[in-house]
C-alpha cells in the first residue's frame, strides 16, 4: 500500500476516537485549530512531490508519559498548569503523520485503556513514544524488545547524547543518567528543538506568521501590553524587580493557573487571566507587543507561538551557562548541554529583533532592552522548520531515508543518507565540540556522515602527521591531540558525536550545509 498525501485528518480524529482525557482533549483541539494549514500544506506537497512513492507506515504512537499512575499525575496537571510542550509535539506529529498518508494507532491516556497493544510478531513499521513509553514497550515485549529496537523513535524535549547512551561507555566514563542507556542509534531520539545534531530534530509547529492583511494596518494590532510566561506561582519567585521593570513601561499580563480558594502570589498590578485554553491564550498573545520569560520553563513552545503572533520575546541571559552540573532541572538529563538563555534556540536562531536576550538583574539593560522594543515594529516571523510545510518535509525525509538506514539492519552497517557528496570536513580548535565548530561556519555536524572521515587517510588530508595512531572506544574520536600528535580514531559507530569536546583534542569534524530555514535538511539530502 502507498502513502498518499492526505487532505483530511479523519483518519487522526477516528485513531483517536472516544478518548476525552483531558491531555487528549489538548490534543484534539490543537489539530482541530491548526487544520486548515495541515490541509493547505498537504494539498502543496501533494503538488510538489507527484513523483515519490512511500509505502504506508504502519505507525504506533504511544505517548507514555500518559500511561500509567505517572500518567494520572500528569492528566490530573493539565489543567492545572503543568507542563504542555510535550503534548504540542505529540498532536503535531501525529497531525504530520496523518498528512503524510500512514496508517496510525494512537495510544493515549484514558483510565483502565486496556492492555499494550504490542502483538508478536511486530505489526508496526514504526513506533513513536517516550523514555516512560520504552520502559513499558520493553516489558510488554520481553525478549521481542530487542529484536525491534530499530523500529522505536524516541520523543525526547531534551536531546539524550551520545556518551550517556551506550551503557557500558555511560557506566566508565560516569555519563550514566536515570534515563540513556538503551543503545539505540542516537538519532532515533528525537528533539523538539535542533539541540545536538546527534538526534533528529522533530520539532513542531508554531502558529504560522500571522497574514500581513489580518493585521491592522497602522498599528500592527498591538496594544501596549507584556504578557508575562510562566502558569505556575513557583515561577515567579525572585522576579519581583525585574517583573516591575516590565510594568513601568507596559500593562502587564499573565496566564497563572490559580487554585480554587487560593490568594494569588502576584503583584497587585498584573491582570492574571488564569490558565487559558491553547485559543485564548493565542488571542492574547495577537494582543501583547511583548512576551515576558522569567527563566523558566526551558526551552518551550510558547516563546516561538508569541513570536509567530508579532510579539517580541524578552528573555533572561544565563551567565554561567545553566547545565546538569549546576541546576536541578537538567540535573540528571543525558546531555552536557549549557544553557545559555531560557530559550537557546530563539536567541541563536531567531534573535533580533524578534529576541532580546538580558540580564534580568541588570536594571539598564533591562529598561534600555524594553525601549528599544517599544520603539521598534516588529513582523510576526516563524521558522520554516516550524511550520506545517516544514514538518512534513522533514518527516516525509527521515521516515524515507532513516528508515533504511536504521531498521532492520544490524547496528555496524554504515549510514547511507546524507550522502557523501554532502560532506565538509573541518578540523576544529582545542577544546571545541563539533556542533559549535560547524556552527561557526554556519554549517551543520552531521553525525551520519562520521563514518566517511573515520580513516588514516583524513589526517594526511588535513595535513596533520601523527605520530600515533590509535582507535578506541571514545566520544570525542576521530580527533587529534597535538601534544604528542596521537590520532585517534573511533572504534565504536554508537559513539560518533557531534557533541562532546576537550581542552587536549581538535575533533575531526563531518559539517554540511542546510536548507534555508530548516536545519535538519541538506541540499542534498531530500
Ligand atoms: N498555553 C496554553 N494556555 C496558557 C499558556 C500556555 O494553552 O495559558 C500553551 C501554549 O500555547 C503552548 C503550550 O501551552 O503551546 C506549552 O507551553 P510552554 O511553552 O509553557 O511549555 P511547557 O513548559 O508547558 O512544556
Amino acid at each position: 500500500e502507498k502513502a498518499n498525501i492526505r487532505t483530511t485528518l479523519s483518519h487522526f480524529y477516528e485513531a483517536i476516537n472516544n478518548n476525552s482525557s483531558p491531555a487528549i482533549r489538548f490534543i484534539r483541539s490543537r489539530v482541530e485549530r491548526m487544520s486548515v494549514w495541515w490541509i493547505q500544506a498537504g494539498l502543496k506537497m501533494r503538488q510538489s512531490n507527484k513523483k515519490t512513492v512511500l509505502t504506508q507506515m504502519k505507525v504506533l504512537v504511544y505517548p507514555g508519559a500518559l500511561a500509567g499512575s505517572a500518567g494520572q499525575r500528569f492528566e490530573a496537571m493539565v489543567e492545572k498548569g503543568g507542563p504542555l510542550g510535550e503534548l504540542v509535539q505529540w498532536a503535531d506529529l501525529s497531525a504530520c503523520l496523518t498528512i503524510l498518508g500512514h496508517n496510525l494507532t494512537v495510544i493515549g491516556a484514558a483510565p483502565g485503556r486496556g492492555s499494550c497493544p504490542v502483538q508478536r510478531p511486530l505489526t508496526f513499521d514504526l513506533i513513536y513514544t517516550d523514555y516512560h513509553g520504552l520502559v513499558h514497550l520493553q516489558g510488554a515485549m520481553g525478549l521481542a524488545f530487542q529484536h525491534y529496537k530499530c523500529r522505536f523513535r524516541i520523543l525526547d524535549s531534551f536531546g539524550t547524547e551520545p556518551a550517556f547512551n551506550l551503557e557500558s561507555y555511560a557506566h566508565s566514563r560516569g555519563y550514566t543518567t536515570q534515563w540513556g542507556s538503551w543503545g539505540l542509534q542516537p538519532l532515533q531520539y528525537m528533539t523538539m528543538f535542533p539541540h545536538t545534531p546527534d538526534n533528529s530534530f522533530l520539532g513542531f509547529v508554531s502558529e504560522e506568521a500571522v497574514r500581513e492583511e489580518e493585521l491592522e494596518p497602522d498599528t500592527h494590532g498591538k496594544d501596549r501590553i507584556a504578557v508575562i510566561y510562566g502558569k505556575q506561582d513557583y515561577m515567579w519567585q525572585g522576579k519581583t524587580e525585574y517583573v516591575n521593570m516590565i510594568h513601568e513601561e507596559l500593562e502587564t499580563h499573565a496566564t497563572v493557573y490559580q487554585p480554587p480558594g487560593h490568594g494569588s502570589n502576584l503583584p497587585s498590578f498584573i491582570t492574571n487571566h488564569g490558565l487559558l485554553t491553547q485559543d485564548r491564550f493565542l488571542q492574547l498573545l495577537r494582543r501583547a507587543k511583548v512576551f515576558v520569560g522569567l527563566g523558566f520553563p526551558y526551552e518551550g513552545p510558547a516563546p516561538i507561538e508569541a513570536i509567530a503572533l508579532g510579539c517580541v520575546l524578552l528573555q533572561p541571559r544565563f551567565d554561567p551557562p545553566h547545565s546538569s552540573d549546576n541546576n536541578d532541572f537538567y540535573k540528571g538529563k543525558p546531555t552536557t548541554r549549557q544553557i545559555s538563555s531560557q530559550h537557546p534556540y530563539a536567541e541563536q536562531f531567531i534573535g533580533k529583533p524578534h529576541v532580546w536576550t538580558v540580564d534580568m538583574n541588570n536594571r539598564t539593560d533591562v529598561q534600555g532592552a524594553v525601549k528599544a522594543i517599544l520603539r521598534t515594529q516588529v513582523k510576526p516571523f516563524t521558522p520554516r522548520e516550524l511550520t506545517c510545510e516544514g514538518m512534513l518535509e522533514r518527516v516525509q525525509a527521515y521516515i524515507r531515508h532513516q528508515w533504511a538506514d536504521l531498521t532492520g539492519i544490524d547496528l555496524k552497517t554504515v549510514p547511507t543518507w546524507p550522502p557523501e557528496s554532502a560532506l565538509r570536513l573541518h578540523l576544529g580548535p582545542l577544546g571545541q565540540s563539533c556542533v559549535s565548530v560547524c556552527r561557526r561556519s554556519s554549517l551543520v555536524c552531521e553525525p551520519a556522515l562520521f563514518h566517511h572521515l573515520n580513516s588514516p587517510a583524513t589526517f594526511t588530508r588535513l595535513g596533520l602527521s601523527c605520530s600515533s595512531m590509535v582507535e578506541e572506544v571514545n566520544h570525542l574520536f576521530p580527533a587529534y591531540s597535538p601534544w604528542g600528535r596521537h590520532c585517534g580514531l573511533q572504534q565504536e559507530p554508537l559513539l560518533f558525536s557531534c557533541a562532546g569536546s576537550d581542552p587536549s583534542q581538535r575533533r575531526l569534524c563531518p559539517c554540511r550545509a542546510n536548507l534555508p530555514g530548516q536545519v535538519a535538511l541538506c541540499p542534498e539530502c531530500l
